[in-house]
């Protein structure tokens, strides 16, 4: 039978560079990872595309996502709530498959205690500092002003919630932010290889 494949917590404030790091580990093949695209109901960014970035769906859908108990776990973020597919995870996970989430704080909560004693690992990626951050949510400048302001006092909130992670990574330079996770999950997939 397979090993059942890991699961993988990323997570880190808006606009600390989640998705350039995952990308960049998600090209690294040695590593066997799917990512999980996670349901939304927050209306799609011009530069996202519907079931590649997110699967973008509407209040009543998720609330039937909920209501069936199909989410390994759901939360609100800002206005919106986001959750991972439940299914769909665990059966690449049964494949042997090391399954990637991009989620955010409460949503770790759940799946960590859920999945005790399961294969799982915890990334919390932290800016240089707030300014930076700052500087990078308003650079990117996809949401009004006043979501942005929100999305600011959730990341300092979010920050004091790291200590829920196993790793803490800094985001000083994309490059070795992804490497250094790279090498977290290699070390992990080596442990459970022996184990
Ligand atoms: P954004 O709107 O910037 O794409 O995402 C907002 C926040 O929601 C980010 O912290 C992101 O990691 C988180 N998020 C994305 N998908 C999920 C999910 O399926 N579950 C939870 N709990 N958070 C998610």
């Amino acid at each position: 039978m397979e090993k059942e494949g890991l699961l993988i917590i990323m997570s880190g404030p808006s606009g600390v560079g989640k998705g350039t790091i995952r990308r960049q580990v998600m090209r690294d093949a040695s590593l066997n990872l799917v990512y999980s695209i996670s349901m939304t109901t927050r209306k799609k960014r011009k530069n996202e595309k519907d079931g590649l970035d997110y699967f973008f769906i509407s209040d009543e859908q998720f609330d039937l996502l909920v209501a069936n108990n199909d989410f390994l776990e759901w939360a609100e973020f800002v206005g919106h709530r986001y959750g991972t597919p439940k299914k769909y995870v665990d059966d690449l996970r049964k494949q042997g498959k090391n399954v990637l989430l991009e989620i955010e704080v409460e949503g770790t909560k759940q799946v960590l205690k859920k999945c005790r004693g399961s294969n799982v690992l915890s990334i919390y990626l932290i800016p240089p500092s707030f300014a930076d951050l700052e500087n990078r949510i308003r650079h990117r400048s996809t949401e009004p002003e006043h979501i942005m302001q929100k999305r600011l006092k959730k990341a300092q909130r979010e920050m004091q919630l790291k200590h829920h992670y196993e790793h803490v990574v800094l985001n000083d330079n994309p490059q070795r932010a992804g490497k250094e996770i790279r090498t977290i999950i290699k070390n992990k997939i080596n442990a459970t290889l022996i184990k």
